[in-house]
This record gives structure tokens, sequence and C-alpha cells, in this order.
């Protein structure tokens, strides 16, 4: 039996970690994959627990490795994700979320392309500039370009199958889930998990 893998992208600032969290917490056989990076590490992130944080040497050598399923270089940072996590989850019949920028969810769309494609959008260009501001970790030189980063990145909506727009949290949380139990209703899902049931009606 296996798992889905659903792709989460937002413009940095789109407000998805806390998102992503809430909607784990109303599902269950949800994983959240826990990705490599070489970004520095911020103070309220735990190792192992937000990401895997690596040197850029350990990084590189993890590639020839080919122990990413993607990876891609976002803010002059390198993230990949865990190709054997992703395999793991998804052979216990788990789906997996992956929070990647939209570079990493081509790459899984070539490679699984039953992945569901989930794109975050910002109400507003005020909004996601005042998310920015609000986080108080970033310089405004930065926040200036994660800004026109997150203009480029949003030009990118349209590889994606389902677009949310971050207005009302709840509601957001509720797309989210809707969009995941729509597809464990799917019958190429309920094929596997209803084979018992399919058996007995003779089918
Ligand atoms: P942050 O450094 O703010 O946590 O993330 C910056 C960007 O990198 C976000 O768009 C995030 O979704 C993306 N990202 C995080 N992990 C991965 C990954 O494993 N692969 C790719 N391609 N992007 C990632």
């Amino acid at each position: 039996m296996s798992g889905t893998v659903f792709v989460l992208s937002a413009p940095s600032g789109g407000g998805k970690t806390s998102l992503v969290h809430a909607v784990l917490k109303r599902l269950a056989k949800l994983t959240l994959s826990i990705s490599y990076t070489t970004r520095p590490q911020r103070k309220e992130e735990e190792n192992k627990v937000h990401y895997h944080f690596v040197t850029v040497a350990e990084f590189q050598a993890m590639l020839t490795q080919d122990t990413f399923l993607e990876h891609a270089k976002v803010f002059d940072n390198y993230y990949g994700t865990s190709r054997l996590m992703v395999e793991k989850s998804l052979n216990a019949g788990e789906d997996v979320l992956l929070e990647i920028d939209w570079q990493g969810a081509v790459q899984i769309k070539q490679k699984i392309p039953n992945a569901v494609m989930i794109f975050l959008l910002p109400p507003s260009i005020e909004i996601l500039r005042e998310r920015l501001e609000h986080r108080g970790m970033d310089s405004p030189q930065v926040i200036a370009k994660r800004i026109a980063q997150a203009m480029a990145e949003m030009k990118q909506y349209h590889r994606f199958d389902y677009l949310v727009v971050n207005d009302n949290f709840e509601q957001a949380v509720d797309d989210l889930q809707n969009i995941i139990q729509a597809q464990r209703l799917g019958r190429a899902y309920q094929q596997q998990h209803l084979a018992a049931l399919l058996t007995r009606l003779g089918l």
C-alpha cells in the first residue's frame, strides 16, 4: 500500500508553516517531510525538527550519493528532500506533505506524476509585506529581496493543481484539509483502502 505526496509551495511570508501544523494536527496518516538545508539555523528552530541543518560540504556529499528526491537553491541556500524518508513513509501507507519551493515542486511532479500540487497565495502584496516585517528577523534589505522573490515565485502558480488563499487562517486550514480528504476519497486511493469491501461486494 502506498500513500500520496502532497506538495505545498508558497512565497516566503505566506504563512505556510503554521498552516501545515494545523493540518497535521487534524489529519491522521500524514507525515511532514523534514528537509535538509545549508541555511543557518534561526534561533527558534531546532535541528532535525524544523530542518536537518547541514554544511555546504555535507549537502554536496549527499547530492553525490543521490540522497535527494529533489533539491534547489533558494535565497542563496540549498534545500533538499530526503528520498529515503519520503519512500519509507509512502511504503508505510502514510501520505507525505512536502513544504518546498516551486523549483522542487516541479522536480517532484516529474518524478511522481500523481503528486498533488498546492500553491498558497497571500491575499495581497501589502499583507505579504506585513507578514514578512512582522516576523522581525530580517533586515529591510532582506525583506525587499524576499518580496521581489515572492513576486517571481507567485508567477509559477499555473504549475499547481490547487490554489489556496491564506487570508482567513481557519478557512485556509479547511481548504487544505479538504484537498487532502478529496484525494483520499479518489478511486485510486480507495481501491487500496477498501480492498476488503470491494471483495465482499464481489467487485
Ligand atoms: P525558509 O528558509 O524560509 O525556511 O524556506 C525558504 C524556502 O525554501 C521556502 O520557499 C521553502 O518552502 C523552501 N524549502 C524548504 N525546504 C525545501 C526543500 O527541501 N526543497 C526545496 N526545493 N525547497 C525547500
